[in-house]
């Protein structure tokens, strides 16, 4: 099989493009720049946006496309950051969306990172793919405009749309900081305690980007999420006992609110996401919990 992986440098494209070189797939990774510390695979070519835009040859007869690109949503939520954020999706998906106008052999299946932010926030709510999408704050909106231009965007092509929760993972992502506080032993529950966080694993991220390549009756909405969401109390007591460290000073949110500004809103508020399309489909998770999970990432 063929994949093109736009934003293929980050944290889940490296890990995808490990799976799939080591399954003995060919990937073209489209990009901003060539990476300094990129993978080196007689399978493997990177290309920018332009290169391939330029010449699509490569792109040619690809089974998937694969579009993780996008800027952090970890950056201060001021005018800029939030312009850069929108705006990074918005043109990524357009660029995506050129390329493939130009293809003669289009892939079967495009692969679409979305968030679970489009549910909006509830503490008493569990979303599932048949929820509605909610505009209630910055992340919900950005997401909706990021889906609206997919399936605008990719009309008449199956498209995946991949609404995931927080990727826990020691390479990258969210984990190594939100970690951080427990493994210095001086955070228990954040806020309330009480906000929900639909995380998963690394590895079940990868595998289930296979695995909606592969099936072909998966479309739609789909979320990347662990089947065992958990409120952000049990996340720390969970990290704790792991990690065997304590869990028992509250960090109250306006202190969060003071140090973060809006960015906090993502720590104090969350949604319960369960991930039903894929398991009436027959994925199987490899980790289905928390602590299994946990234990994992801690060897
Ligand atoms: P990363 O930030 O690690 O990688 C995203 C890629 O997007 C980068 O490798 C980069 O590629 C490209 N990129 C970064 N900034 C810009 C920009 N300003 N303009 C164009 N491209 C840019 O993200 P992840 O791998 O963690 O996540 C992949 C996608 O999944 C992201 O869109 C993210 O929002 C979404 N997601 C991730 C979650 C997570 O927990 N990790 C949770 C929910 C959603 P290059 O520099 O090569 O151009």
């Amino acid at each position: 099989m063929k994949a093109i992986i736009c934003g293929g440098t980050g944290f889940i494209g490296t890990a995808l493009t490990q799976y799939w070189l080591q399954a003995g797939h060919e990937i073209i990774i489209v990009s901003r720049k060539t990476p300094e510390e990129a993978i080196s695979h007689s399978k493997l070519l990177y290309r920018t946006w332009d290169g391939l835009t330029n010449d699509p040859e490569p792109a040619e007869e690809a089974h998937v496309l694969v579009n993780l690109a996008g800027a952090s949503l970890s950056q201060r939520w001021n005018a800029r950051g939030k312009s850069l954020i929108r705006q990074s999706r918005i043109e990524t998906g357009a660029a995506a969306g050129n390329l493939l106008g130009l293809l003669k052999s289009k892939p079967q299946v495009i692969i679409q990172a979305s968030a679970v932010a489009i549910y909006g926030t509830s503490f008493s709510e569990t979303f599932d793919e048949s929820s509605p999408s909610r505009v209630m704050d910055f992340p919900s909106e950005v997401v909706k405009t990021w889906e609206d231009a997919a399936d605008q965007t990719y009309e008449g092509v199956r498209l995946v749309k991949l609404r995931t929760g927080v990727v826990l993972g020691n390479e990258g992502g969210a984990f190594p900081k939100m970690k951080l506080p427990y493994m210095l032993g001086f955070v228990g529950k954040i806020g309330s305690g009480r906000q929900w966080l639909s995380w998963i694993h690394l590895a079940d991220m990868v595998a289930l980007i296979d695995y909606c390549a592969a099936c072909s009756d998966i479309s739609g909405p789909v979320n990347a999420t662990a089947p065992d969401p958990v409120t952000n109390d049990r996340f720390g007591a969970a990290v704790g006992q792991v990690y065997s460290r304590p869990h028992w000073f509250p960090l109250p949110a306006f202190l969060l609110r003071a140090a973060l500004g809006e960015l906090s809103e993502i720590l104090l508020k969350g949604q319960r996401v369960l991930p039903a399309k894929l398991l009436q489909h027959g994925f199987v998770f490899t980790y289905p919990d928390l602590p299994k999970a946990l234990r994992q990432l801690r060897t």
